[in-house]
């Protein structure tokens, strides 16, 4: 078993040091409620300090200025030194947020590596110096420089993954960045420090503290944070948007959603394991999890009941325990706030056709049993609130302009699948789907080559592929004399 390590720096500058105050942040197991680890919660001065080691690297160091190709070759070696290390980060990640075992070596570490190293093939084919013709028939240079220093602020519920999100682009375009990671999992952050500091990159490249919302508001308020690459919920997201625009900062936001599955008449009920996967995943902590079941009026009980019988069979435990189905929610706050939702859809009317509330046989630990509501309406707060529990809401519709209707019916945009026989007419309903990502007939909502992000209240621009990248750069033209 790994051990979990309490740490006593925070990174900074391409050295381990001290925070400036004496704050502790308590990692408290969600399995068992007991201080596993202790990590320092850095300070508005840490957040200074941090903030100059970026600028020194960005204004006077050698890493936006270096050969994009030695950038790539760093990510690339970031990725090996993460995944040799994985099994470690996987467990530190469980035993932090309460992920499943089975799932966090690759939902969590896998995911993070597969984005260092796509961000290194797609980072070979994105230009960042080109000519052109002009209006005028003259050359015109554009130059595609760093965004400058970019503030990385994560959530706990797939740390990593996140902080990777921020990490490869800033990496491609050779902008510094401070990831502020969240103060439920800082153990993660800092064993990815270990990773950058292994890899050797120059000083203040990559500088990594986790804190609470005081010290982190700071940080994005700061005069030397030129970029703030934001993940978490909707009311953050906004607070920090509005920052930035006061500011005139660049800014982009991955927030919340309410993402709809849409099953079509023709759905073959043995994918059920998997479309319930696509919502429970990561105990339903997930900003894509699939969490609204669309399912057609004439089959409706016949998926509830599918669904039912898969999910009341679902082993709920110990996260770290590898035949864990569903571990706990990240802390009794969340777990109070998944069951409170229970208690809402009761009193809206929805019935529990499994779970329903927290399991009987726990005394410790903060677990919800995964739960199918049945006889939910569109309008119910449970189908229009992001829940982030394994709370699965199947709502009935008649015809497939409903299913769309519905599915569109949300503040949130940011994923959706279709799941049905015919592949090629799910493809064409997913295009009235308005969703950053559609997926159909797969739990794999996002591409690690292709835009992934979200439309209304669910964000602000887009990570990955090429469009990822556009996000950390900004353009400039050098224009010759027409000739
Ligand atoms: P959160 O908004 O509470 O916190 C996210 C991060 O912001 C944390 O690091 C937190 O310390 C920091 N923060 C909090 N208040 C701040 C402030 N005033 N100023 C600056 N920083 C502040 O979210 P959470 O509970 O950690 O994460 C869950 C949410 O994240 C869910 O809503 C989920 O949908 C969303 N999420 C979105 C995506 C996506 O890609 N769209 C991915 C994962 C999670």
């Amino acid at each position: 078993m790994t051990e979990i390590r309490s740490r006593e720096e925070i990174y900074i500058g391409g050295e381990w040091v001290p925070s400036s105050g004496h704050g502790v942040i308590e990692v408290v197991s969600p399995n068992t409620e007991e201080v596993i680890a202790t990590a320092p919660d850095a300070t508005l001065a840490d957040m200074d300090a941090a903030v100059a080691a970026a600028r020194n690297a960005m204004d006077h160091g050698p890493w936006p200025r270096m050969d994009k190709a030695e950038r790539l070759a760093a990510i690339s070696a970031l990725s090996a030194e993460l995944l040799a290390n994985g099994q470690a980060v996987a467990d530190t990640i469980s035993a932090e947020n309460g992920c499943p075992a089975k799932w966090s070596f690759g939902g969590q570490v896998m995911s993070a590596t597969m984005t260092l190293d796509a961000f290194a093939a797609i980072g070979a084919d994105y230009e960042l110096d080109s000519v052109r013709t002009g209006g005028l028939g003259q050359n015109v240079r554009v130059l595609k420089t760093p965004v400058g220093v970019v503030a990385g602020i994560t959530p706990w519920n797939a740390p990593l993954f996140i902080m990777a999100l921020k990490l490869g682009p800033a990496m491609v375009t050779g902008s510094p960045i401070i990831i502020k990671a969240s103060p439920e999992t800082p153990l993660d952050a800092y064993l990815l420090a270990d990773a950058v500091e292994a890899v050797g990159l120059p000083p203040g490249v990559v500088n990594v503290v986790a804190a609470g919302r005081e010290a982190s508001d700071h940080l994005v308020r700061h005069p030397g944070i030129d970029k703030v690459a934001f993940t978490g919920s909707t009311a953050t997201g906004r607070h920090i948007g509005s920052i930035c625009g006061e500011q005139l900062k660049r800014c982009s936001l991955e927030l919340g959603g309410k993402s709809a599955a849409i099953v079509l008449e023709d759905f073959d009920l043995t994918s059920v394991p998997e479309l319930i996967d696509s919502g429970m995943l990561n105990n339903g902590q997930a900003c894509l999890a699939q969490t609204r079941i669309l399912a057609p009026r004439s089959r409706y009980n016949e998926v509830v009941d599918a669904m039912a019988t898969h999910v009341a069979a679902m082993v709920v435990g110990d996260s770290l325990d590898p035949g864990t189905d569903i571990g706990p929610m990240v802390t009794a706050r969340q777990r109070d706030r998944v069951v409170g939702y229970l208690e809402i859809a009761r009193d809206e009317g929805a019935r529990a056709v499994t779970g329903g509330s927290v399991p009987a046989d726990r005394d410790r630990g903060w677990f919800v049993e995964p739960t199918v509501l049945a006889g939910v309406d569109n309008s119910m707060r449970v189908a229009r609130e992001e829940i982030f529990g394994p709370v699965l809401s199947v709502i009935p519709y008649d015809g497939e302009d409903e299913a769309v209707a519905i599915a569109n019916d949300s503040d949130y945009g940011l994923s959706g699948s279709v799941w049905s026989a015919d592949a090629d007419h799910a493809r064409d309903l997913a295009t009235r789907v308005r969703t950053g990502t559609v997926a159909i007939n797969t739990q794999l909502n996002l591409d690690w080559h292709s835009p992934f992000g979200g439309m209304k209240n669910s964000g602000v621009g887009r990570e990955l592929g090429p469009e990822g990248i556009d996000q950390y750069v900004e353009y400039q033209s050098i224009i010759d004399a027409p000739g």
